[in-house]
């Protein structure tokens, strides 16, 4: 993973829209841990709820395919981009994000760990 000290304060400096490279990094790395890279981040993710995030990943990137979507369309590549273009959005613009897709937004909720 290379992230560039642009790239970083990019991320940070651009407030206004949903991209961060160093939270999409990030997501990837917390993916990574459990061994597999697959979008379910199981080491924070509990075990109750992996069939239905793995149900909702698929079925917004089906969507995300067919209609289009305010989610970056880098998230509809596969199920690990999706997972880490998908934090982008939820810590970048997280009211927009509970807007538009609240079931994704609860979900997010539990595997950050982020009360309220
Ligand atoms: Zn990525």
């Amino acid at each position: 993973m290379i992230i560039t000290k642009w790239q970083l304060r990019q991320g940070f400096i651009n407030n206004n829209d949903a991209h961060n490279t160093a939270i999409h990094e990030f997501a990837h790395l917390i993916d990574k841990m459990d061994g597999t890279m697959d979008g379910v981040p199981e080491i924070i993710l509990e075990r109750k709820y992996v069939p239905q995030w793995k149900q909702m990943m698929e079925t917004t990137i089906e969507q995300m395919k067919n209609y289009g979507s305010d989610i970056d369309m880098y998230g509809a590549t596969n199920t690990v981009e999706f997972f880490a273009v998908i934090t982008e959005y939820f810590f970048e613009q997280p009211d927009s994000l509970k807007v538009h897709h609240p079931g994704l937004y609860e979900m997010l909720k539990r595997i950050y760990k982020i009360a309220g």
